[in-house]
C-alpha cells in the first residue's frame, strides 16, 4: 500500500470526525498520546545528540587538553602548522585520526573528494580562501592531497552520464571538477569493472588536483623556490593501507613549470 501523505491523514480525520461526531471525545484522547509520544521521541533524540557532544568535549579537555598546558597554551597566541591537507568530507576518513596530526601541526581543508578546484576568483572562493591564508600567511611548507577508497564523491563522478540533467543542486557541479581524471581512466581503463576504474579515478583526481594547485600563482611561486612541497595520497580503508607520492609533473601538462 502506498504512504499516505500527512495531508491526506490529516483530511481523512476531519471526514471522518464531521461525520461521527461522537468518535470526537475519544480522538482528542487518541490526538494527545500521540503528541506525546511525538514529543518525547523528538527530546529523546536532540538530547542524545547533545550528551554525545557534552560527553566528548570532557572527553578532550580532561585526557588531552589539561594533560598538555603548553602545548595549548602556546597554540593559544598562535598557529604554525606545517601541513595543509586537503581531504574528502566523508565521515570515515578524518586527517587528524589516520594521521595523528596533533592541534597546530595541520591546516585542514575537507571537502567533497578532496577536490582542488583550479584558480578561479569567481568561483569555489571558500577553497581558494582556505588555500590562500595557510600558503601566504603560516608559511606551511607542506601540502597533501588525500584521496580514499569508496569515496562517493568520485563513483558519483564516474557514474555521471555526460549529457543528463543534474541529479543534485550542488553535488555533481562541484565533482566535474575531477573531470580530467575521470576521462583518463575511462579512456585507459575501459576493460576493468566499474568499482576498479572508481579506484584508480580517487588516486587520479588527486592528481588533477595537484596540477590545479600550480594554478595558483603564491602556490607555484613557492614550489618553484622549494619552499612548498606538494604530494598525493590515497587512504584505503578496506585493507588499512596509506599509498603516498610526489607530484608529478608529467600528469599535470596544463601547468607547466616554465
Ligand atoms: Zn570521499
Amino acid at each position: 500500500m502506498a504512504m499516505e501523505s500527512y495531508e491526506d491523514a490529516l483530511k481523512r480525520l476531519g471526514e471522518l470526525l464531521s461525520k461521527k461526531l461522537d468518535l470526537g471525545e475519544l480522538a482528542v484522547a487518541k490526538i494527545k498520546k500521540l503528541t506525546d509520544e511525538l514529543e518525547e521521541n523528538d527530546s529523546n533524540k536532540s538530547s542524545d545528540a547533545v550528551e554525545r557532544i557534552k560527553s566528548g568535549f570532557i572527553h578532550f579537555k580532561t585526557r588531552k587538553y589539561q594533560k598538555r598546558p603548553g602545548l595549548y597554551s602556546a597554540l593559544a597566541k598562535s598557529q604554525s602548522p606545517k601541513f595543509l591537507v586537503f581531504a574528502c568530507s566523508d565521515s570515515r576518513v578524518s586527517p587528524s585520526h589516520i594521521l595523528n596530526f596533533q592541534p597546530g601541526e595541520a591546516f585542514i581543508v575537507r571537502n567533497i573528494a578532496n577536490m582542488v578546484p583550479p584558480f578561479d576568483k569567481n568561483q569555489h572562493s571558500g577553497v581558494g580562501a582556505a588555500l590562500e591564508y595557510p600558503v601566504t600567511h603560516l608559511n606551511v611548507e607542506n601540502i597533501l592531497v588525500i584521496g580514499h577508497s569508496r569515496c562517493g564523491g568520485i563513483k558519483g563522478l564516474m557514474s555521471m552520464e555526460d549529457d543528463s540533467a543534474p541529479k543534485s543542486v550542488f553535488i555533481e557541479n562541484w565533482v566535474q571538477i575531477g573531470t580530467p581524471a575521470k576521462n583518463r581512466v575511462k579512456e585507459d581503463f575501459s576493460d576493468l569493472s566499474f568499482d576498479d576504474q572508481c579506484n584508480y579515478c580517487e588516486k587520479e583526481a588527486v592528481n588533477v588536483s595537484l596540477g590545479n594547485l600550480l594554478s595558483y600563482p603564491f602556490v607555484r611561486e613557492r614550489v618553484m623556490k622549494n619552499k612548498l612541497a606538494i604530494r598525493g595520497a590515497h587512504y584505503d580503508f578496506v585493507n588499512g593501507t596509506f599509498d603516498l607520492w610526489e607530484l608529478d609533473f608529467k600528469t599535470t601538462p596544463a601547468f607547466a613549470l616554465s
